[in-house]
């Protein structure tokens, strides 16, 4: 027990597991457990927003905070969850 306890508290293990033995057992081990199953959920899009006069972004609002400018909606890259 000791021993697991050293190896899950070095990093970010993430055990992924739709088998909820595994999954319990895990987490009171202190390992951080991730459902096989969420893994099919489609890619996660990033969005934020670019100013068209400045060009600055931020990542939400509707109007440049420095500028006045309207911004504009524009993706920023995608997460794979899987
Ligand atoms: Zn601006």
């Amino acid at each position: 027990m000791a021993k697991a306890l050293e190896y899950s508290g070095r990093g970010e293990t993430i055990l992924v597991t739709d088998d909820f033995a595994v999954q319990n057992t895990a987490i009171q081990l202190g390992i951080k457990v991730m459902p096989a199953g969420q893994r099919k959920i489609k890619d996660v899009l990033l969005w934020e927003k670019q100013c068209i006069g400045c060009k600055r972004r931020f990542p939400q609002g509707d109007e440049c905070p420095v500028c006045g400018s309207p911004m504009k909606k524009r993706r920023k890259g995608a997460v794979k969850s899987g």
